[in-house]
């Protein structure tokens, strides 16, 4: 079987699996360059980190009984093709899945969509924006497919969008959460730009 890249795991949230107690383990690559990416050395794909799947596998084996779920974020999850069986074997473990996911592979979200118990989906800006904020074009499109993809599931999701005024105007803020409510989306989070101003 063929094993994810991992940058690094969180042994422990409270916060990113709602309602219940996981472990994060974050993807290492992501094709997007966002402008207040947090977490550049996820970036790289083949960049060398201290942690293999092996490793989380063997901290996950002994957390059985005690955590809820696992969470795959990153970086972008899936950019990875191992991500279905990483997954799978979770699953065998007896954990929940969540993934944290910025939309940009609907293909490969619809593969994983049947093991997956919530989706974080980050929506990065309104579509006019979307290219500057995340470095690449036409993404969009793809995380608006992956958005209706999500919802035809009725897999449990919340979308989110990282704001801060330095990025563009509050008014575009509020018109992108009422185009996402006439999508049919009833849980949407604004989230704040570390460091930036609110
Ligand atoms: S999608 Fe996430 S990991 Fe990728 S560049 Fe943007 S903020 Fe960073």
């Amino acid at each position: 079987m063929a094993e994810p890249r991992v940058g690094g795991l969180t042994p422990l949230t409270t916060i990113d699996f709602p309602g219940r107690l996981a472990a994060v383990v974050f993807c290492q690559g992501c094709p997007w360059r966002c402008v207040y990416c947090h977490n550049p050395h996820l970036i790289p794909a083949d960049a060398a980190t201290d942690w293999s799947w092996g490793k989380v596998r063997d901290f996950l084996s002994r957390r059985r009984g005690l955590l809820d779920g696992v969470v795959f974020s990153g970086g972008e999850p899936t950019l990875q093709a191992a991500l279905p069986d990483a997954m799978r074997e979770m699953r065998d473990m007896g954990f929940e899945i969540a993934l944290h996911t910025a939309g940009m592979y609907p293909d490969r979200l619809a593969a994983v969509l049947p093991l997956v118990d919530w989706v974080g989906l980050d929506i990065k800006a309104p579509a006019d924006r979307h290219d500057a904020i995340v470095g690449a074009p036409g993404g969009h499109a793809r995380v608006m497919a992956s958005l209706d993809l999500i919802r035809a599931s009725g897999v449990d999701y919340q979308c989110r969008t990282t704001w801060a005024a330095e990025l563009y105007g509050e008014a575009e803020l509020t018109a992108l959460a009422e185009s996402l409510a006439r999508r049919g989306v009833r849980d949407w989070s604004r989230q704040p730009l570390r460091g930036g101003k609110q």
